[in-house]
This record gives structure tokens, sequence and C-alpha cells, in this order.
């Protein structure tokens, strides 16, 4: 089975319905896509209109993916990495927008969340699948290709410049949220505004669903409800690797070019996945107090940071406890 067959099989089992007479009825899919599960529930008046807005979602997301993924070869990002040191290129107007945000966090962060960290993640990689910590002198010579700064955008052109040969760019605490925002988007080009797109941690919300007033999310302790809004959340839970007895997550801190040890999960509620990816990512590395500060700044942002057996909400949380 190719895996275009196998995603329209993995749809056609997935797309399930409910019906209620006289209403929107709600469909859900999901496939495979950028590593994870990507899950879309929507409203629509019936499947005629259903079937043809989730592929068209779906495919957007798979095209994001080839825009933005660091593990597909020649994706977009991939070529622009190969491209010679010094030398401006064109980027696709995706792209762009996500390296635009990432800069903007990686200055408002003081470089704290920084997309150029590739080469020292690419370490990390391996060394959780070797359960060994990276060697010293590799993760210097790694670093040493690291650094937003070295990263230059002209918007007017939209071109990127790499300063440096052997750079790598990994969208990872971006990407998913851009991706789930440009597929409700797509679905709001068909008229499909009640609709959500889970990608794993991150999710983007429109409309919410008939007689609601939001779709109900379970973080932490509480139950939220979410409409035009997205919601990220960052942690060690699933991804990090044990090494000589500590717990390095997959999120690095660029002042070290370690793994964070500290357990956190920050999840940050957003009018954009673009942003509530980045900026639970950022405030992972940031930790809760530098952290809050930065949701702070950040309009329609809030966050609720947990760990070391505290539960942290900043000011704007919903379901904040009294
Ligand atoms: P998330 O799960 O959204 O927090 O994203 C984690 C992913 O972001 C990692 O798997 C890396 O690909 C990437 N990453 C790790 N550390 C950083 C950092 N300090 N700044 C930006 N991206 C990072
Ligand atoms: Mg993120």
């Amino acid at each position: 089975m190719t895996s275009s067959s196998r995603r329209a099989a993995y749809l056609a089992v997935s797309l399930v319905w409910t019906a209620c007479a006289g209403q929107p009825r709600l469909f859900e899919a999901v496939e495979p896509h950028m590593g994870t599960l990507v899950r879309i529930r929507l409203y629509a008046e019936g499947e005629e209109q259903a079937a043809p807005a989730m592929h068209a979602a779906f495919a957007r997301i798979a095209e994001v993916d080839r825009e933005l993924s660091d593990y597909l070869p020649d994706s977009e990002v991939n070529r622009l990495c190969r491209a010679p040191a010094g030398t401006p290129v064109a980027v696709s107007a995706d792209l762009f927008r996500v390296l635009e945000a990432s800069q903007d966090l990686a200055a408002e962060s003081g470089g704290e969340f920084d997309v150029t960290l590739g080469p020292v993640i690419r370490l990390w990689r391996q060394a959780r699948r070797d359960g060994l910590m990276p060697a010293a002198d590799a993760l210097k010579e790694a670093r040493a290709r690291t650094g937003y700064a070295k990263m230059r955008l002209d918007a007017g052109a939209r071109t990127v410049t790499l300063a440096q040969a052997g750079m790598q760019l990994d969208l990872g605490a971006i990407g998913k949220g851009y991706a789930a925002d440009a597929a409700l988007a797509v679905l709001c080009e068909r008229g499909i505004t009640r609709a959500l797109v889970a990608a794993s941690g991150d999710l983007a919300f429109g409309d919410p669903p008939p007689g609601h007033g939001g779709w109900r999310i379970g973080i932490d302790t509480r139950v939220l409800e979410l409409r035009n809004a997205a919601v990220s959340t960052s942690g060690a839970a699933q991804q990090h690797a044990d090494i000589g007895g500590k717990r390095y997550s997959h999120i690095i801190d660029p002042a070290s070019g370690l793994g964070l040890t500290a357990p956190i999960t920050v999840s940050v509620i957003a009018p954009r996945g673009i942003e509530s990816d980045s900026l639970s990512t950022a405030v992972s590395v940031l930790g809760a107090e530098r952290g809050l500060k930065l949701i702070a700044k950040r309009p329609h942002t809030a966050a609720l940071i947990a760990g070391g057996g505290r539960v942290i909400a900043s000011p704007g949380w919903p379901g904040e406890k009294r």
C-alpha cells in the first residue's frame, strides 16, 4: 500500500459523524503528519461538505510539512540550509512567516528560543537513541554553528541569509502550531468555521460547536472552553533522554547546549498556534519567573506552568483559582 492510499484508507475509517436533526453534524478525521497524528473535528452540513474540506486541510498540513520539516531531506528549510553561506535565498510565504515569528521571539527571549539550534538538537536526538551524552567536543563544534543573530531576514525581498556554513534550522517548536493555524484557515475558506485542529500538543480552535461557548479541553486539573484561540503544551513527558540517572528534555537550553533537566510542563493560550507553540517552548527554557514576564508582554496570551510540585497560572489563564 502506498503512503497516500494508506492515508486515504485511514481517512475513510476515521471519518465519523453524529447526526442531530436540523443541526450541522460533527465530523472527525485523523491522519499521520509531521511525525504525529493530526486530528480534525468540524461541524458541516453533510459529508459532501466535510470530506473535501478535511482532505484540503490535511493536504495543507502536508504542504507546510514539506516546507518546514527538518526530517524530510528535501524540505524547503533543509534546502535553505544547504545553500552557500552568505547568499540570500528566496523562500515561501509560509517559511518566511515562521522564521520571522521565530526571530522576534528569539530577540524577546534573549535567545532562549532559537531555531538555529539544529546542530545541537541533532546531537541530542542521537544521544537519546544511544543512551549516551553527546561528546563534549562534538557539542562544542555543533554549538559553534548556532546563533539566531547569524540568520538574517529581508521582508521586502522575502529572502533568508544564513551567515555561516553548516547551520541547521529546526522548527520543531513552532511548525505544528503554524500547521494547525493553516489547516483551520483552509476550512474557513470553505465556509467551515466551527472546527478544531489538534497536532499532538498543539491545538487550534475556530468557532465553537453549535450551542456551546467553546471547545472543551482538559489541562492540568481544569477544564477550559476555548474558541478562536490556540493552546500548546511543552514538556519532557513524551520526549526525553535518560542518561546516567538524569532525565534530559528534548528542549535545549541554548546557554549550555544541554537538554533541560528541571521538570517543567508549560501550556500557553494565544490567538494563534504559531504563537502558542513557540511560546510554550520559550517559557519552558525561561522558567516560571522570566516566562511569565514574557507572557505578560504578549497581548491575549496566558500560561500555566507546572513543575517542582507547583502549578502557576498567569493572570489571564481561564478558570484561574481565586
Ligand atoms: P515543543 O514540543 O513545541 O516544545 O518543541 C520542542 C522541539 O523544539 C524540540 O524537539 C526541538 O526540535 C526544538 N527545540 C528544542 N529546544 C529549542 C529552543 N531552545 N528553541 C527553539 N526550539 C527548540
Ligand atoms: Mg512549542
